[in-house]
């Protein structure tokens, strides 16, 4: 009964993604700080996070709220990639040496243990000396 009242009240709403949960936790962390440092501001824009995340969610602007989700991605999506690889290149720290080509800041790794190398980038074909 609850569930179907829910239903038909989110019927051409937005609903949630990405940006939102991202809103959200903003908004919990930013909460956490105004408590430590008790810094009232903080908490207003913790509340505002919060409210636009909801307005957010109960939108019926369906295209305007996907733009500002594609446009939170363009942001997002690197952080995310970045955040990825130094997970790998912390779980691989002994068997892979991480690097960064100097042409294209291209992500390259190379196995530890083989002293100097020279290494080709894939990329930009240029090619560096490199420690391993
Ligand atoms: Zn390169």
């Amino acid at each position: 009964m609850f569930l179907e009242k829910l239903r038909r009240f989110m019927y051409g709403r937005y609903g949630t993604d990405e940006l939102n949960l991202v809103l959200m936790i903003l908004g919990i962390i930013v909460m956490f700080l105004s408590r430590i440092f008790w810094f009232w501001p903080l908490a207003i824009i913790s509340y505002a996070l919060y409210i636009y995340a909801l307005f957010r969610m109960f939108s019926r602007n369906i295209p305007a709220r996907q733009k500002e989700y594609y446009s939170f991605l363009k942001v997002w999506t690197p952080v995310q990639k970045w955040f990825r690889i130094k997970k790998t290149a912390f779980r691989e720290r002994k068997q892979y040496k991480y690097f960064r080509c100097p042409g294209c800041r291209q992500q390259l790794r190379a196995p530890r243990g083989r002293g100097k190398i020279l290494v080709t980038c894939q990329r930009c074909h240029k090619q560096f000396k490199q420690k391993t």
